[in-house]
């Protein structure tokens, strides 16, 4: 027979393995699958995040592991393919070659960063080419900044970063509206009509831009506006979404489909560890309330009398 848990984790960043932590310790099964990379694995030094600046991702993910584990839940490596809502309540989670039927569903499966396919920054992304100063502006305050990407987040993104150095250059070939070029020019933030084709970079280090027009354009740090899409198509299967296929949840996590939770980039582009770890710890009551609301409706029905542990079947 296939093994039911409470719980099903697609995603074992740090709002999976949160949410993992919770339901492992309030005696709840539950299984984590783990698809591949966390976004935080694309820089060297975790920050913003207390208790643990400076520490490389990977030390903070295997701790994060570590913990889970010690609370019997266990940790696949595998990609969930599809979930699958059954008629009597439960969830078919199918993963690599397995099946999995699982009472609820956290979708903690991130998000991607759009990134274009420029020359160099596979060497540079997380480094030197950020996403947010919030995470990395003040190892690099006062430096030479260039902003670069989508159109729509551009102007905000070079005031943002404005705030953390004077010397901000935006290379786009985009029309700004004269209320943005204003914005820009208050802030003595240059244009540079062009288009970014390429990173120059030693080892790690970016040095310069390349553009479209053969310009090199110096720089110390580059920050990017990208496009952001779900990580995973699971969310846009089973609930309603945005326009970035994230799932739409509420306070609790809860999506618009009873039994699907959703955490972390999963639902929210804007959160950051602290919020991720945040929002699986959160969810971590809410999907033990659900449990038990299930058993009560079920006992209702068979006027069974079976002890709560039957709820759950622990898997190693
Ligand atoms: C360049 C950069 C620097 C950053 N620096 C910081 C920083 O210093 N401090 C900070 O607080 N935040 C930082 N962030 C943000 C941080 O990465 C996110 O807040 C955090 O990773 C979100 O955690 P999460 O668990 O929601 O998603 P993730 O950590 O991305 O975890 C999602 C997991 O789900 C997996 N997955 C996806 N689909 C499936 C599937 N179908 N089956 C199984 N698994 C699946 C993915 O492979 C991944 O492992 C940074 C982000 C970037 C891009």
């Amino acid at each position: 027979m296939e093994r039911v848990v409470d719980a099903a984790i697609v995603g074992a960043g740090i709002a999976g393995l949160s949410a993992a932590l919770f339901l492992g310790r309030a005696g709840r099964s539950a299984i984590v699958f783990d698809g591949g990379p966390s976004r935080i694995e694309s820089v060297g030094e975790v920050r913003e995040y207390l208790g643990f600046d400076g520490l490389p991702p990977r030390e903070l993910l295997s701790r994060a592991r570590a913990e889970v584990h010690g609370y019997g839940i266990g940790i696949k490596r595998h990609r969930v393919s599809s979930v699958t809502p059954q008629a009597d309540g439960l969830f078919e989670v199918q993963h690599g070659h397995s099946v999995t039927f699982a009472r609820t569903v956290v979708l903690a499966t991130g998000l991607i960063d759009k990134l274009p396919p420029l020359s160099g920054l596979p060497k540079v992304w997380g480094r030197d080419l950020r996403v947010c100063p919030c995470f990395d502006g003040y190892e690099v305050q006062g430096k030479r900044f260039v902003v670069f990407g989508v159109p729509k987040r551009l102007v905000h993104m070079a005031s943002w970063v404005w705030m953390w150095s004077r010397d901000v250059t935006v290379v786009s070939q985009h029309a700004f509206t004269d209320t943005e070029l204003e914005r820009l020019r208050l802030l003595d933030i240059d244009v540079i009509a062009d288009e970014v084709t390429g990173l120059v970079h030693s080892g790690e280090r970016l040095e310069a831009l390349m553009t479209r027009k053969g310009k090199s354009i110096a720089c110390d740090a580059a920050w990017i506006a990208a496009d952001m899409v779900a990580a995973s198509e699971l969310a846009a299967h089973l609930c309603d979404v945005d326009e970035m296929g994230l799932a739409r949840v509420d306070g609790a996590g809860r999506t618009s489909r009873p039994g699907i939770f959703a955490v972390g980039n999963a639902a929210d582009p804007a959160a950051h560890l602290a919020h991720a770890s945040a929002a699986g710890t959160n969810v971590g009551p809410h999907i033990v309330m659900y449990l038990l609301e299930r058993e009560i409706e079920r006992r209702k029905f068979s006027r069974k009398d079976a002890h709560p542990a039957d709820i759950s079947q622990r898997v190693s």
